[in-house]
């Protein structure tokens, strides 16, 4: 434990509909308001349509390791060395991909699959993260 902790800016406009629906357990993706495209990154506006109505909605909390690096070099002191930064694909939407990290050098390859977790910090507010699973894992 550092007694540092580092917490997102949860009320951005952009961004605060995601870290909403993790204080309720969800993982969740912009989509337009009006065509119903998903719009990530997250935006004001909807790049089909035009329409200024991005709305939130909770997807499947699973995905598989699209990418992953192993961070050795100490840059802030909230993040103990070494730790594993994933690139995770979400199963669904298409296209989605969020970023996490798991502690140490964890046996983890690209493909495995992950499911969503939502680790407390010292505020009791809940930060999304991934945990790895095995391979034969069967995402429910
Ligand atoms: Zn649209």
């Amino acid at each position: 434990m550092t007694g540092y902790t580092v917490r997102p800016v949860a009320d951005d406009l952009d961004t605060g509909g995601f870290f909403a629906a993790a204080q309720d357990g969800q993982v969740a993706v912009q989509h337009c308001g009006e065509c119903g495209q998903v719009l990530h990154m997250p935006r004001a506006y909807c790049r089909h349509c035009g329409a200024f109505s991005p709305r939130w909605r909770a997807v499947a909390p699973t995905g598989t390791v699209f990418s992953y690096t192993v961070v050795t070099h100490q840059v802030h002191p909230a993040f103990e060395v070494p730790y594993t930064v994933l690139l995770v694909e979400l199963d669904e939407p298409a296209g989605v991909r969020l970023i996490g990290h798991v502690p140490g050098r964890p046996a983890v390859h690209i493909g495995q699959p992950v499911r969503a977790s939502f680790p407390a910090l010292p505020d009791g507010s809940l930060l999304p993260n991934w945990e790895l699973l095995d391979d034969d894992a069967v995402a429910s």
